[in-house]
């Protein structure tokens, strides 16, 4: 069977070393079907002494490219809003809960229009994450989105019930204190982009208060 057939990342983490070797390993990852169409994994970047964490959903088409995560239209937005918020992007570890594109091409230019990950596919990466998350044990989680929040918090996140709050959860038998909001495509898509925008920072501000 090709390893890909059996959505898991697992046999593909390295069995020691910190971030250089994840990052290596992932490179080779064929945990699922999505490494086949994308041009790379694109795996999380930041120092492992960062204090903050955030993780959102997957590559978008820049990331794709670049392999290098929120260098896109939505990084540049989640850029902005995290030195509104108060929080130095230089000072966060970036990731994404899936560590490939995934997209459909769109006729006539063949355009690659972004596809969200489904659970199963989020769940096969869900090694990555974890990995990341051991390695770096940040002080505090800011979750970008529900593809983010069910990959680390479960199927029945939802980000509109907890967006903004300080919460305590327990993430892979650890005590996390995260902050929830929306991913910043959302506000890029968003019919009131401004407001979607000040709420986007006026939840960031929260993880900014929570790291003080
Ligand atoms: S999306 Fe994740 S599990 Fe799937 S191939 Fe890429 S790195 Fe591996």
């Amino acid at each position: 069977m090709p390893p890909e057939d059996a959505y898991t990342a697992t046999p593909f983490l390295p069995a020691r070393g910190g971030l250089p070797a994840l990052g290596k390993a992932a490179a080779a990852c064929r945990g699922c079907p999505l490494h086949r169409d994308a041009t790379q994994t694109v795996f999380g970047t930041g120092k492992a002494t960062a204090r903050v964490m955030l993780v959102g959903e997957q590559p978008g088409d820049q990331e794709d490219r670049q392999g290098t995560p929120f260098v896109g239209p939505a990084g540049h937005l989640l850029d902005r809003a995290l030195a509104d918020a108060g929080i130095d992007p230089a000072e966060a570890y970036l990731t994404n809960a899936v560590k490939h594109f995934k997209f459909t091409r769109a006729e006539p230019r063949k355009r690659r229009i972004h596809k969200a990950p489904t659970l199963r596919e989020a769940t096969a990466c869900s090694p990555w994450l974890a990995a990341e998350l051991k390695t770096v044990k940040p002080e505090l989680l800011v979750v970008l989105g529900a593809t983010a929040g069910k990959a680390l918090l479960g199927a029945s996140f939802r980000v509109t019930r907890v967006r903004g709050t300080l919460l305590e959860e327990e993430i892979h038998g650890r005590p996390q204190r995260l902050v929830a909001t929306v991913h910043p495509s959302a506000v890029l898509r968003s019919d009131d982009r401004e407001a979607a925008y000040q709420g986007l920072v006026s939840d960031l501000k929260t993880a900014a208060r929570a790291l003080e």
